[in-house]
């Protein structure tokens, strides 16, 4: 498969994705589509937007290379292969992910177009010399939804280490008010019509290598020294 069908398969304006399907044009008017910052990166294969060393020592060089390299390579390639010729060729990530939710006969589409979205979104919630205090206007919906930005984290921090087996802590926008939500496997929040504003992947290919069975201590050195405020302030609108 060459790069050239990867891209022109998984990459369309949101202009002609206006006009792809009903279901789409409801999830654009919630506002749940392409973030801000996400539009600035189509959904395809891209670069991850530091180097593979930059997130150390909170997430090794060896992590990220298997990780992006690997598995978020493997979920773009499994799709490419599944959705060849059919009805989704052409169709964007985000109208492939909410067009197969639950649909057991598409779960294999779904589960590879989900896992790539998330992914990519994974990269761009974290950055080196993350954490800290958030910005302003995220800060002051934190406070407002959660009582305080310190009761925000915890929530996360809970929803990372609790989530039973594989899946995603989110930071996310339910209407006017952030919530913390957890998914399990590929699910994602787009598909429950929330918005997305950051994620923690709690795979165990996440970090194994690096914490072996300390889920806790990765989810923990994430919100302190990666997590992506910024990003979840990009993504408000
Ligand atoms: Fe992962």
């Amino acid at each position: 498969m060459n790069e050239k069908y990867k891209i022109d398969n998984l990459s369309i304006t949101r202009r002609e994705f206006i006009g792809v399907s009903s279901i789409a044009a409801l999830f654009l008017a919630t506002g749940c589509f392409y973030t801000k910052a996400m539009a600035e990166y189509p959904d395809t294969f891209q670069p991850l937007p530091y180097g593979e060393n930059d997130l150390e020592p909170v997430i090794s060089g060896r992590t990220l290379s298997f990780h992006y390299g690997k598995h978020h390579k493997g979920y773009i390639n499994n799709l490419n292969k599944l959705i060849m010729n059919t009805e989704f060729t052409g169709k964007s990530l985000e109208e492939i992910i909410i067009s197969t939710a639950n649909r057991p006969d598409k779960t294999a589409i779904f589960n590879n177009a989900a896992q790539t979205w998330n992914h990519t979104f994974y990269w761009h919630s974290l950055t080196p010399g993350g954490g800290g205090e958030p910005p302003a206007g995220l800060k002051k919906r934190m406070e407002s939804s959660f009582g305080s930005v310190e009761a925000c984290r915890k929530e996360m921090a809970n929803a990372a280490t609790t989530q039973f087996g594989s899946g995603w802590a989110w930071l996310v926008l339910d209407g006017e008010k952030l919530k913390v939500v957890k998914t399990a496997n590929a699910d994602v929040p787009l598909t429950m019509g929330m918005k997305p504003l950051l994620t923690i992947d709690v795979w165990e290919h996440a970090y194994y290598l690096d914490y072996q069975n300390r889920r806790g201590d990765y989810v923990n050195a994430v919100l302190d020294r990666l997590i992506n405020w910024n990003f979840a302030e990009q993504n408000l609108g």
